[in-house]
């Protein structure tokens, strides 16, 4: 009896063409047979799970009946990928075959069934359906990844006092006696005895760390002096200023000061793309590919933000490019949200600027796997950095990540925000809306993630 499974592999025709039926159907009986124990082992597997559903209902799982192996199929189907479900429904065969019973997978409607699923779900349409990233998600990632923890906000605060005041003294600092700081709405009055200095938008960066530090009702008592010394002197390494900073810190220039305070985080650099990553790639709505392939001449400044060319992208091999606005989310770019990809981008250049200075090239990378390499960077390394921010920002552990997610989660929240689909086309460059529309996710109100519509 010739055994059909579905994974057995046919016999090459011309093998096939030496041997009688009986041969025939003897050769694939052993090869059905023969199935090793790894394969039975994920068998197993994949059936208990499909048990412990048909204890749940009740109803039998060996046999089981065609139509609840299609509702166990369908219920799993937005979860599941091609071949997964594939794998179910083997080891579903498998093990009746193996007690003796007729294979019940081989029934009409459930082929049929998998054949639709295979319509949507196989190797030419998207390999997993990546929930959207949307702008709520973006902004929590970046905020999360932007935020200073208490030791770097004490750090920064230490450094702007410093500046303010003009002292050289770290103690002086640490006197919660003499230290005084008055916040207005938009500066910052310190003294330390007859030293004063007022911190406001031309120190942005000093100002904030005043106020955030004031705010969160840290006290710096009991501060250990040494320790703060130290992390102050390894953010001005980091920063690659010259010198020590031992001297006076009200000599630095403000671009200088706002870059020593960015590196009191000590993986600023890292954190600098990763925001802008995020900012930009959902802001412009681009595709990882186009996001490594991004120079720095692609880039130009005009008033409210930046001009992007997208020189090449797979709706346009080989076209001469689109321009794409990034603009500020302040008209002006001086009162910008923390969440604004203009000044992602600006502060990623810093980074870039400030860590290859006059040797950066119009042709450097503004997205590279590393920034000291300037390595393209790929998509599989981009999409593990993704779940981790996502992870971190304690986002939906069930959501599918993946870089494809940018762009959906950009087409899917201008929907959201009734964005006309031709003006969503503006931005995504798509041609062809019904391409256009498979990006669009809806709410999965079961799962609370978006997905492509079922
Ligand atoms: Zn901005
Ligand atoms: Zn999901």
């Amino acid at each position: 009896m010739p055994v059909d499974r579905p994974e057995g592999v046919p016999l090459p025709v011309d093998v096939r063409d030496l041997l009688s039926d009986t041969e025939v159907s003897l050769v694939e009986e052993f090869a059905a047979r023969h199935v090793s124990a790894r394969r039975r082992r994920q068998h197993e597997y994949a059936f208990a799970a499909f048990q412990r559903w048909c204890a749940l209902r009740p109803v039998e799982a060996l046999p089981a009946s065609p139509r609840d192996i299609l509702r166990y199929l369908h219920l799993h189907r937005d979860r599941w990928g091609w071949g997964q479900m594939w794998g179910v429904v083997a080891a579903i065969s498998f093990m009746h075959l193996e007690a003796g019973l007729l294979d019940a997978t081989r029934e009409g409607r459930i082929r049929e069934y998998l054949s639709a699923v295979r319509r949507s779900k196989g190797r030419y349409v998207e390999k997993k359906q990546m929930d959207a990233i949307r702008t709520e998600d973006v902004a929590a990632m970046a905020r999360t990844l932007g935020a200073a923890s208490p030791d770097v906000a004490r750090v920064r605060f230490v450094i702007a006092i410093l500046y303010a005041t003009g002292t050289d003294r770290l103690a002086d600092v640490l006197d919660s006696g003499r230290l005084r700081i008055q916040l207005h709405d938009d500066a910052a009055r310190v003294s330390i005895g007859t030293r004063r200095g007022i911190l406001d938008d031309l120190t942005p960066g000093a100002l904030a760390a005043v106020c955030e530090f004031t705010s969160s009702g840290e006290h710096l008592t009991k501060t250990d002096q040494t320790g703060l010394e130290s992390q102050i002197g390894d953010a001005w390494a980091r920063a690659g200023l010259p010198g020590s900073w031992s001297k006076n810190l009200s000599r630095l220039a403000p671009a200088d000061l706002q870059w020593l305070l960015a590196n009191a985080e000590p993986g600023y650099h890292e954190t600098a793309r990763a925001v802008a990553y995020l900012l930009v790639g959902h802001a412009l709505g681009r595709r990882h590919a186009e996001m490594a392939n991004l120079l720095l001449c692609h880039l130009t400044e005009r008033p409210g933000g930046w001009q992007v060319l997208i020189a090449q992208s797979k709706t346009d091999p080989h076209g001469r490019g689109e321009t794409l606005p990034l603009d500020h989310d302040d008209d002006n770019g001086l009162d910008c949200d923390t969440i604004c990809g203009a000044c992602a981008l600006e502060a990623l250049l810093e980074v870039h600027l400030r860590c290859h200075g006059r040797s950066l090239a119009d042709s450097a990378r503004i997205f590279p796997a590393d920034l000291a390499s300037g390595a393209r960077w790929s998509t599989a390394q981009a999409a593990r950095f993704l779940r981790t921010w996502w992870a971190e920002t304690g986002l939906d552990p069930e959501a599918r990540i993946g870089t494809r997610g940018i762009r959906a989660g950009t087409a899917t929240s201008l929907s959201e925000r009734e964005v006309p689909l031709i003006d969503i086309s503006q931005i995504t460059l798509h041609r062809n809306l019904t391409v256009l529309l498979r990006y669009i996710r809806r709410y999965d109100p079961v799962r609370w993630h978006y997905h492509l519509p079922v």
